[in-house]
This record gives C-alpha cells, sequence and structure tokens, in this order.
C-alpha cells in the first residue's frame, strides 16, 4: 500500500477501497475464488462486498471465465458490431420490464450519464431531480448529496463542479412523496426527470415505503418528465427484472451496471424504443464509447445471466441472506447492541442505532459510526470482509454456502460482544 500510495492518489483506483471510515490498511487482494478473497499475505476472508455488487454468482464462477476465455482467443476488441452484444441485449429486454432498447456503455457512471442526457433531450428541459444519499456514479450533474464515498469522505459535494451544472440538480429527502409532489407543483414544467435508486444501496441498505416508487412515477407522467430507475445496483439482484419487476414498476429508462457485465466493467442504459430511438445514430443525442459492447464484457454478462436463469436461483440468495440476518440480528440482541437491518433479496444494511427505522440519508447520519468502525475492524480480523462503510450494503453470492454463513455467525457473536 506504500508504493501504491506514491504512485496513485490514496493507493486506490475507487476513494471507498481506501478504508479511510474505519482505519487500518486496507488487505491488498490477490485473488477471488467463490464466497472467498485471498490477500497478498495469504489470509483469506468471506466476501460481503462483491466487487461492490457484481460478484452475485461468487468469484471467478466457470462459466464466466470459460466464456471470457473462449471469447478472448478471437480477439478482444473489435470496435464494430458484434453477436454477444446483441445475446445481451436480447437477454436485458426479454427480462426488465419496459425497456424494449437497450445501449451498453463501460461503467454505471456512463449509463446514468447518459440517461439524463437522453432525458434532457427528450424533453428540452434542463432540471433533474435526485435524493439525498442516492449514488449515480460521479458524473457532474449527479455528484450532489451523492452517498456512499462522497458521504464516508465527508464530501458533501465535490470541488471541479461548476455551480452552473449543481444548480439544475434538484435533491429531496428519499421516501418524502410529499416533498417531490411540492417541488413538481412549483416547477413540474422545467423538470427533465426524477432519477432514483429503488432500493439505496449507497447509504447502506433503504427500502422504499409502499407507494414511494410509484407515486414518482405517478408525478412525472403527469408532468411530462422521464422516470429514470437507477438499478445499477439492484438490475438482477433483487429479482430476476430487477427492482423494475420487483415492485411492478415502468419506468421510461432504466440503468445498469455491475451484474450485467458478470465483473467486467460494463454499463447500460434502456427503455421504450420512441425513447431510445433518440439516441445517436437513430436520433439526435450523442453518445458513443471505444470499447462499448466490448466482447469480453458481452461474454461475461452472457454467462451471468444465464447462470442467473436457472431455477431456483433468487429462492436459494434470499433464503441464504435471511438466514445471514436472522443470525446477526439474534447475535446483536444478545450482546445487546441496538442495530437496525434492512434487507431486499441478496442485498443487506445494518446500522448501529436505537432508532426504529431507517427511511432516509439523514437517518442514516445519526448512526453510530465509531461502533461501526469496530465492527468492521473485529469482522476483518475474524477473516470477514465488510463494506469499510456503513454507508454501504452488503452482498451475499450464490457461493455463500453453510459453511460460510455459520463461521461468519461466529466472527459477529464474538464482535458484537466486545462492542459493549
Ligand atoms: N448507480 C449506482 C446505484 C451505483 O451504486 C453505482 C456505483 O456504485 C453507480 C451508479 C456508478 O457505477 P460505476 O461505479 O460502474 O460507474
Amino acid at each position: 500500500m506504500e508504493e501504491a500510495r506514491r504512485l496513485m492518489p490514496g493507493g486506490v483506483n475507487s476513494p471507498v477501497r481506501a478504508f479511510k471510515a474505519v482505519g487500518g490498511e486496507p488487505p491488498v487482494i490477490a485473488r477471488a475464488q467463490g464466497a472467498y478473497l485471498e490477500d497478498v499475505d495469504g489470509n483469506r476472508y468471506i466476501d460481503y462486498v462483491g466487487s461492490w455488487g457484481p460478484a452475485i454468482l461468487g468469484h471467478a464462477p466457470e462459466p464466466v471465465v470459460e466464456a471470457v476465455i473462449r471469447t478472448a482467443r478471437d480477439g478482444t476488441s473489435f470496435g464494430a458490431p458484434s453477436p454477444l452484444e446483441v445475446e445481451l441485449a436480447r437477454r436485458v429486454v426479454e427480462r426488465v420490464p419496459s425497456v424494449e432498447k437497450v445501449r451498453f456503455v463501460s461503467s454505471g457512471t456512463e449509463a446514468t450519464m447518459s440517461a439524463l442526457r437522453l432525458a434532457r433531450g427528450v424533453t428540452g428541459r434542463d432540471d433533474i431531480v435526485k435524493f439525498d444519499g442516492c449514488y449515480h456514479g460521479h458524473a457532474d450533474s449527479l455528484l450532489v448529496k451523492a452517498g456512499s464515498g462522497v458521504e464516508t469522505l465527508g464530501l458533501p459535494d465535490s470541488p471541479g463542479v461548476p455551480a452552473d451544472f449543481a444548480r439544475h440538480t434538484l435533491t429531496l429527502p428519499f421516501n418524502d412523496l410529499e416533498a417531490a409532489k411540492a417541488l413538481f407543483s412549483r416547477q413540474g414544467d422545467r423538470i427533465a426527470c426524477v432519477i432514483t435508486e429503488p432500493i439505496v444501496g449507497n447509504v447502506g441498505c433503504v427500502l422504499p415505503e409502499p407507494g414511494f416508487l410509484q407515486g414518482l412515477q405517478d408525478l412525472c407522467r403527469a408532468h411530462g418528465a422521464l422516470f429514470v430507475l437507477d438499478e445499477v445496483m439492484t438490475g438482477f439482484r433483487v429479482h430476476p427484472g430487477g427492482a423494475t419487476a420487483f415492485y411492478g414498476l415502468s419506468p421510461d429508462l432504466v440503468c445498469f451496471g455491475k451484474i450485467i457485465g458478470g465483473g467486467l466493467p460494463v454499463g447500460a442504459y434502456g427503455g421504450r424504443a420512441e425513447i431510445m430511438a433518440q439516441v445517436a445514430p437513430e436520433g439526435p443525442v450523442y453518445q458513443a464509447g471505444t470499447l462499448s459492447g466490448n466482447p469480453l464484457a458481452m461474454a461475461a454478462g452472457v454467462a451471468t445471466l444465464d447462470a442467473l436463469a436457472e431455477e431456483g436461483v433468487y429462492d436459494r440468495l434470499d433464503e441464504t441472506t435471511e438466514q445471514l440476518c436472522r443470525g446477526l440480528g439474534e447475535a446483536a440482541r444478545e450482546a445487546g447492541v441496538p442495530v437496525v437491518q434492512t434487507r431486499a433479496g441478496s442485498m443487506m444494511g445494518l446500522f448501529f442505532t436505537d432508532a426504529e427505522t431507517i427511511r432516509n440519508a439523514d437517518d442514516v447520519r445519526r448512526c453510530d459510526f465509531e461502533r461501526f468502525a469496530r465492527w468492521h475492524q473485529g469482522m476483518l480480523r475474524r477473516g470477514v470482509y465488510l463494506a469499510p462503510s456503513q454507508y454501504e450494503a452488503g452482498f451475499v453470492s450464490l457461493a455463500h454456502d453453510e459453511e460460510a454463513i455459520e463461521r461468519t455467525l461466529e466472527a459477529a457473536r464474538e464482535t458484537f460482544a466486545e462492542l459493549v
């Protein structure tokens, strides 16, 4: 890490990896297999970060590794149309209701940034609405009240984002439909879109209250704005058809990343055919990428989505995560440590607080961060790798078996006992 810090800012290529919120040195990872990470010193960890979401099958799953190797033999990038793009596009369109056409990009940031440009291009309006604590990648317009890494570092907004840009980003508290209605009634005719994470995975894991997402969608429809669902984290995670299907929504645009690339750099945005027809070359809204639709990334995405199409996969994820969460709750209660737990499928949150519920980013800010840091350090010492911030969700994969869960709960019982 010392050498890394000499060569790269903070020694990392994405800020949260530096463990600033919890202290200590981050393990430097040499390899990963199944539910486990192994660092360069040979220590093994049960992993609940899953590369921040993509590793839903576990690490280095055979079908994905095979597909990438096989594809690489035929060339790693063409910069031209290729059949694998069609294969992945077909799977996305078949599974996610309301997505009729899709454009592949290389990250979640590119997906949301491009979806916003499209929403602005289609509506001819400049303002966008986002929710406090939702992270949609680091594009200028979206780096306002952006949760997760920004929050972890205590940077409410980033220097370098022009005030003229930020002024077009209107922010509201999550789960507050009344606030959204009031904003729309004041200036709904200037709003191009509402963008939201359906389940906020960037302030832990905060669930939408019944009717909130549907209410936002209705508001957008009533005022001629687009409803953009950022499913970079939830897509193919909480349900085979993402949160869109899980909550029965019909967003105008949906953004993807993480799982859709099976661990390779991919993002995508898609929606109704008439909206996507506005994207170049069919329409005037420009967006491009040298490595977009990259064959290795498409092959990894196809292999991942195919593995997720097997019977019973989501039930298994659900059961394993439920078993883990139940065990963690019991361990916390036994030790007398007050926590709030949240879960959506194999995505979960654990908040150190004596509050009843967690509804939004402000509730998370009131949690006990010193206790979280000790929890993180204690679990890491016992071989369990958790996201190094209370502002992050945890992820369970299909590779987390009975033994991994039992060992995690053993570590949790010991760690909770140290926290009182
Ligand atoms: N949207 C959401 C909901 C995310 O969680 C993330 C990343 O964590 C992004 C967008 C940005 O994706 P990427 O890091 O691939 O640019």
